[in-house]
């Protein structure tokens, strides 16, 4: 009965009072059904660039000599000689690439969490939102947007945004956990109120997810499983996906998703890779001279969002590496694949040699291990020593384990750095974010 009410309404709302929102979800739908989703995606590059050199000032100028006819790309070679934007060029041009002109509601300013020790500040498209993707992927995952839906954050949201959230989504019904230090009683706050309005989604930053996991399994509670639990904003361990589909009793989706860019790329139940959302976004593999690497092959991640009008991110470098998959998911959707992102290229540790060590290897290498912890983190510091934090689980002394991945990372460093495990209450947080790596190097 309250499912029949909360469509009835979430319809209406659509509709009726957003009618411009239910548009946006219509042709998300369609973009899907074209023959030639690769047209699309390059239709939109071409509009994207020509829009930046009119309207952004620091485009005109990164792409002046590139004798680019009518200020447009014509070939997809045209894009490939178009220099990438970075990190460093967002931070010092910020009033230079926002579009002249911009209407004030149109376009809603973010700040990155700078993970990589270096947060930015950047503009949204509002007239783009990125609700019909996410509507999109939940509809893979047979969820309806008038479902409840339960989230944990790292923080409380005001009373006032927890009251205008209820109100919007009425008779929807959401439900909160801030998971930075929850009490005893917030969880079972939690639980009770999750298990009375059976949500369907479940979601939240990784880190914060697999803890409440591991509170159920510790604990030996049960919730009422979702239909699928989506964990963003950190890399996921096979282990930890594992390990919260025991607790929850629902699939687990991977996402590749950031400040930047919302929704690049989502699982679909098959699990067969990450769908990457090519109407929206367009994502190159490339090598150190920012040309394709061939699929299955791990390159620089470079981003371009096909629907912000307001701050064009074009060739965007964000620091990432991932591969193209070739070849289709079983599934039948035409969108194309990509692997799982496993760390940043920024989260490397380094030997005196040079040798580097990587994010992702570092996981693969420590799968295996990750039930025994709530967290870890590796600290590099100055002297190249690494200190193995740890926070363990409930009434656990892994202290057996923490010395042979200890071992494991000494080997793979050729003996070159000393780890040391240290058992710690809480990792370091850098923004947001939890990095499995933080590295106080130069
Ligand atoms: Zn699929």
């Amino acid at each position: 009965m309250g499912n029949r009410l909360s469509e009835a309404v979430f319809s209406f709302k659509t509709k009726i009072l957003n009618s411009k929102l239910n548009q946006l979800h219509k042709n998300a739908q369609e973009n899907l059904n074209q023959n030639s989703l690769d047209d699309l995606n390059f239709k939109r590059r071409q509009n994207l660039v020509q829009h930046a050199i009119k309207k952004s000032s620091f485009y005109a100028e990164k792409y002046k000599n590139l004798n680019l006819e009518n200020g447009a790309i014509l070939s997809t070679q045209d894009f490939l000689n178009l220099p990438p934007l970075t990190r460093e060029e967002i931070k010092e041009n910020f009033n230079k690439i926002k579009i002249q002109k911009l209407k004030s509601g149109n376009y809603r300013t973010v700040r990155t969490s700078g993970s990589t020790g270096n947060p930015l500040t950047l503009l949204h498209d509002k007239r783009h939102p990125e609700t019909p993707i996410r509507w999109r992927i939940l509809k893979w995952w047979n969820i309806e947007p008038w479902e409840n839906q339960a989230f944990i954050y790292r923080y409380k949201k005001t009373k006032l945004k927890r009251l205008t959230n209820e109100i919007m989504w009425w008779p929807t019904k959401r439900v909160f956990l801030a998971a930075a230090n929850p009490s005893q009683e917030d969880l079972n706050k939690f639980v009770t109120k999750f298990n009375r309005i059976k949500p369907t989604l479940l979601q939240g930053y990784v880190d914060v997810v697999f803890e409440f996991a591991l509170y159920l399994l510790d604990n030996n509670i049960k919730i009422h499983p979702p239909k699928m639990v989506w964990v963003t904003s950190a890399p996921l361990f096979e282990e930890q996906r594992e390990i919260m589909q025991k607790a929850f009793g629902a699939p687990v989706c991977d996402q590749y998703g950031n400040t930047e860019i919302m929704l690049i790329a989502a699982e679909c139940p098959k699990q067969e890779g990450l769908h990457i959302m090519e109407d929206t976004v367009h994502i190159e593999f490339v090598d150190k001279n920012n040309n394709p690497v061939p699929p299955n092959t791990t390159g620089k991640i470079l981003l371009t969002d096909l629907t912000n009008y307001a701050f064009p991110l074009i060739r965007y470098d964000i620091g990432d590496e991932g591969a193209y998959m070739d070849k289709k998911c079983s599934c039948g959707k035409n969108l194309p694949l990509m692997q799982n992102v496993r760390g940043r290229q920024a989260h490397n540790i380094k030997t005196p040699s040079g040798l580097t060590i990587k994010g992702d290897h570092l996981m693969v290498m420590f799968d295996g291990y990750m039930k025994h912890f709530k967290e870890i983190q590796l600290q590099q510091e100055a002297d190249f020593s690494v200190m193995l934090n740890y926070v363990p689980r409930q009434n656990n002394k892994p202290i057996e384990k923490v010395k042979e991945m200890a071992i494991l990372l000494e080997k793979r460093s050729r003996s070159e750095i000393k780890v040391k495990p240290k058992e710690v209450q809480k990792i370091k947080q850098v923004g947001t974010k939890k990095p499995l790596i933080v590295n106080n190097l130069k």
